[in-house]
Parts: C-alpha cells; structure tokens; sequence
C-alpha cells in the first residue's frame, strides 16, 4: 500500500500581479498592479509498495516550502509583457539604492493566472521530488472564487 502525505500551506503567501493580457478588458480588476494572498495545498503519494515512516517525505515537504519562499512576496509577472520589464526595473532601481538589494520577481512564460501559477508551482515540485515519490494533487486558491486545482492521479 502505498503512502499519501499531505501539505496544508493554507498559511497564505502574498504575491503581486497584473495580468496584461487583461489589460485589453479594461474592466478587469487583474489589469491593474495587485496583490493576493494565496494558500497552496500539495499531495504526495509514495510510489513504493512498503508502508515506511522512513519514506522520503521531509525532502517532499522542504521543495513545497522552497516554492513558497520563492513566490512569497515576489511579483509574479510574465516574461514577455514589456510593461512588467520595466516595473522589475523600477523595483530594483528604488530597493538598490534604499537598501541595496533586488527586488523578487518571479518571470512565467504566460500571465500569471491561477492556473499558470498552480502549473508553475507543480512542475517545480515534480521536478524535485526524489525518487519513490510522486505529486498527485495540487490546489491552488488564489482568492476565494478564483481557485484552480491539478489531479495528477
Ligand atoms: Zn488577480
């Protein structure tokens, strides 16, 4: 039989986005500069036969908290979108010379939806997760109403 371990990080983390491809809504509030205080809720499954307590799980539980860290406080922006380039730069201009230091982005292929974040989040476990041990679920609440969820069973 094999092991599931759960991690609860409904302890939210704050992020900042603005999704440009919104932008051409006009009404959208994501088209503005904002930020959300997301919670992440990660599943793991051993993939081994054995029922063991010596199962890798802490490595499995440290990546989830490594992605957390990197996301924290971070602004979440798309790597193309011209207008995040520049804010990055601001960013970095203002925290340089106040304290000497850069600010934290985190650059996606695409705008930063739920489900592009939630996919970030899931390949940079799977990625990292050691050997006999698999992700199978993965939710992703951004706000309340704006969740999105990934079943890898
Ligand atoms: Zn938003």
């Amino acid at each position: 039989m094999s092991v599931i371990k759960k991690y609860d990080h409904s302890i939210s983390f704050a992020h900042a986005n603005m999704i440009f491809a919104e932008m051409k809504k006009g009404e959208d509030p994501c088209a503005s500069l904002h930020g959300h205080n997301a919670s992440l809720e990660v599943e793991v499954k051993s993939t081994s036969e054995v029922d063991s307590v010596e199962m890798p799980f802490g490595d499995a539980g440290k990546i989830v908290k490594e992605v957390i860290e990197k996301l924290d406080h971070s602004l979440i922006a798309e790597e193309n979108d011209p207008y995040m380039q520049e804010l990055a730069a601001l960013q970095d201009r203002y925290l340089g010379k106040r304290f000497g230091m850069k600010g934290k982005v985190v650059w996606l292929q695409q705008p930063p939806t739920s489900e592009v974040i939630c996919r970030y989040i899931a390949n940079y476990i799977k990625n990292r997760l050691p050997e006999g041990i698999v992700l199978t679920r993965i939710r992703f609440e951004e706000t309340p109403r704006s969740i999105y969820e990934l079943n890898l069973t």
